[in-house]
């Protein structure tokens, strides 16, 4: 009916009056239904639809769209600043506690709004428009209005399109490895490397980790993904074995997902089984926020793969959170500088006040005196080097010495 209601509307609009469709989501509702029981949520709704209608005064142009979606049409507001007063008013009407049986229940909405003609000529494209902007409100923490914004909206298609497409494009072999060489300064040598993703996604091109890795955190599947990384790497290694090309260590990043979620040990542990690989050419790079995760699970994990020969990498160094007091118990074999302070070091390697240089500097103290490797990443100039090298930092990584490589270039540069 309200579809019917909204399509009488559209034809009825003269040119020039413009009005706006509002979509309505209360904010956690599968909480209160969860915490209070569904009796006390049906009741909530009630009271909640009834408080829409009051608000708005106008029976035909508001709906339930369905659980706790609602939408309603606001007329007659051509200039932007009254139609936002408005929303702004109804966000802040809508959300006021409710008394039910239960007890009292605090209602928040997220609001998102579409305009007519603007964004869209029929109910469904309004709709849609009205949902997308619902759901950016929703991001951004909730209890706010957004309109709809068609620059978001091509991001979120874009996300989609991405996130469906992981599985099949793992199926497909859209995805490969690229690998870093880590440089050792005074053996000047290739002392190891680490293993990047890529996407060669078919529509869109060349995708980078940065995007594709959070979303497949988002829905697991960046767990069969690092089990592919695992066995491809592995791969490559029996390959360059095969050619009698000289074999260094080859980390692999290991999201906190499947860190946590999967089973890392296993997946680990076939692999080198499967492939005649040296776990001890395997180092696994993690955050800090995984390591310092003080469980036991973690701890066990860690213990795990240390008793099977794996390295422990501490990826990012610095910008999480670290206990020192748990960083020495840790069986943890290495810490990588973050880019972010490797940029801080000044060009002309003249400190003004020591400030730019205190964490790198404390990085490589504290890893030395745990008697930990160091490895610099990002390192993009002459004078970080130097700096580096100067400060007890042998080994770099960074486009200075090289950008990721291809299986191919990287043995010819072994
Ligand atoms: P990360 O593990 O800290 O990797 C280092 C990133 O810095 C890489 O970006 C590398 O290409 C880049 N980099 C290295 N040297 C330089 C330099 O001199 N200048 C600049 N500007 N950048 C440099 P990439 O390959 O885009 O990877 C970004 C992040 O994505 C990685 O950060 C890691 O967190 C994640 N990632 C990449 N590959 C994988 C993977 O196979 N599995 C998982 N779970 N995460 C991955
Ligand atoms: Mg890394
Ligand atoms: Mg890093």
């Amino acid at each position: 009916m309200f579809e019917q209601q909204l399509g009488e509307l559209i034809a009825g609009t003269q040119g020039g009056t413009c009005w706006a469709l509002a979509y309505v989501n209360i904010d956690r509702f599968r909480e209160i239904n969860n915490a209070m029981g569904v009796r006390a949520g049906d009741e909530a709704l009630a009271q909640f639809s009834r408080r829409l209608l009051d608000l708005t005064g106008n029976r035909d142009l508001v709906c339930r769209l369905g659980g706790d979606e609602f939408a309603l049409v606001i007329q007659n507001h051509c200039a932007r600043e009254q139609l936002e007063g408005t929303v702004a008013r109804l966000v802040n009407d809508i959300s006021r506690p409710i008394v039910v049986s239960g007890g009292e229940i605090e209602l928040r909405v997220s609001i998102g709004v579409s305009l007519f003609p603007a964004d869209g000529r029929a109910y469904e494209e309004l709709i849609r428009a009205a949902c997308s902007a619902m759901n950016q409100a929703q991001r951004d923490g909730g209890g706010v209005y957004r309109f709809f914004d068609r620059s978001v909206n091509i991001m979120e298609e874009r996300r989609l399109t991405l996130q469906q497409g992981i599985r099949k494009g793992l199926q497909r072999g859209e995805f490969f490895m690229v690998y870093q060489p880590k440089y050792s300064i005074g053996r000047q040598q290739v002392v190891g490397a680490e293993a990047l993703v890529r996407w060669n996604h078919p529509a869109l091109g060349l995708i980078s980790p940065v995007e594709f890795i959070p979303l497949a955190e988002g829905n697991g599947e960046v767990i069969e993904m690092s089990e592919w990384i695992v066995d491809t790497v592995c791969r490559q290694i029996v390959e360059w074995k095969g050619r009698g090309i000289r074999i260094v260590p080859v980390s692999i990043n290991i999201s906190p997902v499947h860190f946590w979620r999967g089973s890392l040990v296993d997946t680990l542990r076939s692999a080198v089984q499967r492939w005649q690989v040296d776990p001890a050419l395997l180092p696994i790079e993690v955050t800090e926020g995984v390591v310092m995760d003080s469980s036991e699970k973690t701890m066990h994990v860690l213990e795990e793969l240390r008793a099977l020969g794996f390295h422990i990498s501490i990826d990012d160094f610095g910008t999480g959170y670290s206990s020192m007091k748990y960083l020495s118990d840790l069986p943890i074999s290495e810490l990588k500088i973050d880019r972010s302070f490797v940029m801080q070091i000044p060009e002309d390697g003249v400190e003004t006040n020591g400030a730019s240089t205190a964490i790198p500097r404390a990085i490589i103290q504290l890893a030395t005196e745990f008697g930990l490797s160091v490895v610099a990443e990002g390192v993009e100039t002459q004078a970080q080097k130097q700096f580096l090298v100067e400060h007890g930092c042998d080994v770099i990584q960074g486009y200075l010495f090289s950008k990721p490589l291809s299986p191919e270039d990287f043995a010819s540069l072994l």
